[in-house]
């Protein structure tokens, strides 16, 4: 038995993993799945050498980042929640090489990022020409009045060691009328269900949470975000066939697709 770090009810094993086990929340409101005990900070700088960030040959990762016509998508898509993308200011925190900045900086977005790790965030500012902090600290450091109109996160909460802290200072970063843009993996999906332990976002020791819709909502409430809606779009994957296309569909309509995409202020 633990504790849910989220709600701070007991939670039991739910499954074990190489490099950990997997915890899951008894609280039915709450559901939260964590690793415990997480990786230490040696091993988790190892481990993002290892999958994300190779210092020799950064192109080489076996974790690759989000395929640009992903994001290419979402920004076409955004304009239907955050009006024309031109001339507003966006943050990507966690921009590890500044990928999402550089789209963004095509629909004519004014980009800034936050990059814990030091050899993206290097790479992020010398290839990406981007203006990257270390963290929100520095950020605010250098500017104080600092203010964003979109706030973007992909794929970085489940790698925090407590993600509602991180959210608190970022939902505090945003102008009025601002929005919290997230995208995490769902460990509700069917593809999670039918792997298990095999799942590909289990398997990554980089990751200690795995969000199901109702523990994201919680996780993200108790940073203080509101007006939290779930972003559901089909995203056409590169590569899929039509068929595919279609499932995705299906999976989306029943809240069983990959990822998750959630607004917030
Ligand atoms: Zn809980």
């Amino acid at each position: 038995m633990s504790t849910c770090p989220l709600c701070a009810q007991k939670a039991q094993k739910h499954m074990t993993l190489p490099h950990t086990e997997v915890m899951a929340c008894t609280n039915r409101f709450c559901e939260l799945m964590f690793a415990f005990p997480q990786l230490s900070g040696e091993e988790l700088d190892a481990a993002y050498r290892q999958f994300y960030y190779p210092a020799a040959d950064i192109e080489s990762a076996p974790y690759e980042n989000t395929p640009e016509e992903i994001l290419r998508h979402t920004f076409a898509e955004a304009t239907s929640v955050f009006g024309p993308l031109k001339g507003k200011s966006l943050l990507d925190f966690g921009c590890g090489v500044g990928g999402l900045c550089r789209i963004g900086r095509e629909y004519g977005l004014i980009t800034t990022g936050i990059e814990p790790d030091v050899f993206a965030r290097q790479r992020a500012i010398t290839t990406g020409e981007l203006n990257v902090y270390a963290s929100v600290d520095e950020l605010r450091g250098a500017n104080r009045e600092a203010r964003f109109d979109i706030i973007t996160s992909w794929d970085v909460i489940e790698h925090l060691r407590e993600p509602w802290k991180e959210l608190e200072q970022l939902s505090r970063l945003l102008r009025p009328g601002g929005r919290l843009l997230l995208s995490t993996p769902n460990a509700g999906s069917l593809r999670a269900r039918l792997e298990g332990q095999r799942w590909e976002n289990m398997i990554n020791p980089t990751h200690f949470y795995y969000f199901t819709q109702r523990s994201l909502r919680l996780a993200l409430e108790r940073a203080g975000i509101s007006d939290i809606t779930e972003w559901r779009f089909p995203i056409p994957y590169p590569g899929h066939s039509w068929i595919r296309r279609l499932i995705h569909r299906g999976l989306l309509n029943l809240h069983l697709q990959g990822q998750f995409l959630v607004l917030g202020r």
